[in-house]
């Protein structure tokens, strides 16, 4: 199973299969992979070059496609990679590979084993996993494996500094200009305010800025009725070519950019693809065809610092909390794992939790300069290699929008989510609110939210199988007189661990049982993970002299016992 591309792959019709083939190093051999492409009367070819990885948006139909390619060192053009399987795990943009496949069509079919991928793609990898050192056997590494390796990304102690230098390029087609100017693209990129820069600079805690220039508008030869650029690269790679020479041509240097991101009048041929980007690269690539929306040119330029989808399990854009969820909207922050990705929350503010226990957390968008609490706790789930991530958002910046989103969910209390790690997507689980769980029975999780107020949220972490405890051991009564009733005291029984406890009888047990009474009781069938119950009872001696018996709460965990004394008189 392809894990990164949630939609099937549609079957799409090829364009221009000569250009396509135009540069490839047709390699053909009798033996081994070879003859079997042979023997399906197939092509059999190799490419060397760089591997890009592009995610193909279309936000109105919540759809998305990945799409893998590798660009011929000789030539430079990207040649298309249909997996069999699942791609290998460092097949990412900027890694150097070789693939052999047998040409079908626009694409290479290859499976993973026909791909050698060479070192390069660990490098930056590293660097993000000496940040965030995580325990457990999974790897926690960043989607910036190819960009780390360029002169724009610096590993801090607080986090990669990222200074991306970008070029953004208005391009015409033949017969549609861009409905956008140069001026309103350049304030939508690099303006203070109201603007990617400001956004990634404030959801970074100013990590992240972008220098550059705005140039075009450049006509190319396409009009907006052309076939849809399938399979993407290539074509999209003419039109920058086209827009790239004109720039040239108008006296503008377009060395030294770590990424390029061009604009372009909306295509009636594109269903409703409205952006295609690297996922990575130096330079990275972003093509966006709705540019009068500011949140889609900032999830595009996300694409290109490394990141995937903030997704729900149903829903492939569904995390409305982040940019890189559904566009066409607002710009917004990064949820946690987003800013864990880049090492954004150093270690005091990342709170990995091993044990049970009450914690509070601050805003998310607090500048963890400026407070002392963690901003996101993070539990290791064993059988999802996955960590869950408990963080609070408030409407502060350009998170003010959140409180419109599903009623509040997002800022009525903690969000959870789950993330792998390396370039996989991030998933929203559930919001809580005070008095709510999220509860993991397979892996003993349950955190439940406490109370919650602008400066923070607090909850309860039970990790484990269910632990009941007993709040005090013993009960000891005044004397009573034989037959007469005093004033009833009352036990506590906890369930400490991670999950709902079964409880089979509540009841007094021992010698002396007739003489302790329940008065009432809140302990029920079950006893959920991090709450308590209890049961009051009242001292009523049948006999003088001392007397002695015990509260007992029957569970699947075993017996726990309350001792309870008195004296009749
Ligand atoms: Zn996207």
């Amino acid at each position: 199973v392809n894990r990164i591309c949630v939609v099937p792959r549609r079957k799409l019709p090829y364009l221009s299969l000569g250009a396509v083939l135009a540069g490839i190093s047709l390699t053909a051999l009798t033996n081994g992979f070879f003859g079997k492409a042979l023997a399906q009367n197939l092509p059999a070819a190799q490419v060397s070059g760089e591997a890009l990885v592009l995610a193909v948006d279309d936000f109105e139909n919540n759809r998305s496609e990945v799409r893998y390619f590798v660009r011929d060192e000789k030539t430079g053009v990207a040649h298309s990679l249909q997996f069999s399987g699942a791609p290998p795990e460092n097949f990412r943009t900027g890694a150097r590979v070789t693939a052999r496949g047998a040409q079908e069509g626009d694409h290479l079919n290859v499976s993973g084993s026909d791909v050698n991928i060479e070192g390069t793609g660990a490098a930056g990898a590293a660097g993000a996993a000496d940040l965030q050192p995580s325990p457990g056997t999974e790897t926690e590494s960043s989607a910036l494996a190819s960009s780390a390796a360029t002169t724009s990304i610096t590993n801090t102690s607080s986090g990669m500094v990222i200074a991306q230098k970008t070029i953004v390029i208005l391009v015409n087609f033949r017969n549609a200009a861009i409905p956008c100017t140069r001026l309103g693209c350049s304030s939508a990129v690099f303006a203070a305010a109201n603007s990617v820069q400001a956004l990634y600079k404030e959801t970074s805690y100013g990590h992240v800025s972008y220098s550059g220039t705005t140039v075009g508008p450049f006509t190319i030869s396409a009009s907006n009725t052309d076939a849809c650029p399938s399979p993407y690269l290539p074509t999209l790679d003419t039109w920058a070519a086209q827009a790239d020479a004109q720039a040239t041509k108008a006296g503008i240097n377009l060395t030294g950019y770590t990424e390029k991101v061009y604009l372009l009048p909306p295509t009636s041929r594109c269903g409703g693809f409205k952006g295609y980007s690297t996922i990575g690269g130096s330079p990275g690539m972003a093509f966006v065809f709705a540019c009068q929306y500011t949140d889609l040119i900032a999830h595009e330029m996300g694409h290109n610092l490394g990141m995937n989808h903030s997704s729900t399990p149903s829903s492939e854009y569904g995390d409305y909390s982040d940019i890189m969820g559904i566009s066409l909207l607002a710009l917004r922050d990064l949820d946690a794992p987003h800013r864990v990705e880049f090492g954004w929350l150093p270690s005091a503010h990342l709170r990995t939790v091993t044990a049970g226990g009450t914690y509070t957390i601050a805003p998310l968008e607090s500048n963890p300069a400026v407070t002392s609490l963690p901003q996101a706790l993070r539990i290791y789930a064993p059988s999802a290699k996955a960590y869950y991530y408990f963080s609070f958002r408030q409407p502060l910046g350009y998170d003010s929008v959140l409180p419109k989103f599903s009623s509040g969910l997002y800022t009525n209390g903690v969000s959870v989510h789950r993330w792998t790690g390396s370039n996989a997507h991030t998933y929203f689980l559930k919001g809580l609110t005070d008095g709510t769980s999220f509860v993991d029975t397979t892996n003993h999780i349950t955190v439940k939210q406490v109370k919650h107020a602008a400066g923070g949220a607090t909850v309860s972490v039970s990790l484990g199988s269910a632990t009941a405890t007993v709040a005090q051991p013993s009960l000891s009564f005044t004397n009573e007189t034989v037959g007469a009733g005093g004033a009833a005291q009352t036990a506590t029984f906890s369930n400490t661990g991670g999950d709902a406890m079964t409880i089979y009888s509540v009841g007094i047990t021992g010698a002396n049982n007739q003489d302790f009474q329940v008065v009432s009781k809140t302990c029920g069938a079950v006893l959920e993970a991090g709450t308590s119950c209890t049961v009051s009872v009242r001292f009523k001696p049948i006999k003088s002299g001392t007397r002695s018996a015990f509260v007992a709460l029957a569970t699947e965990t075993g017996t726990q016992e309350v001792s309870l004394t008195g004296a009749g008189q």
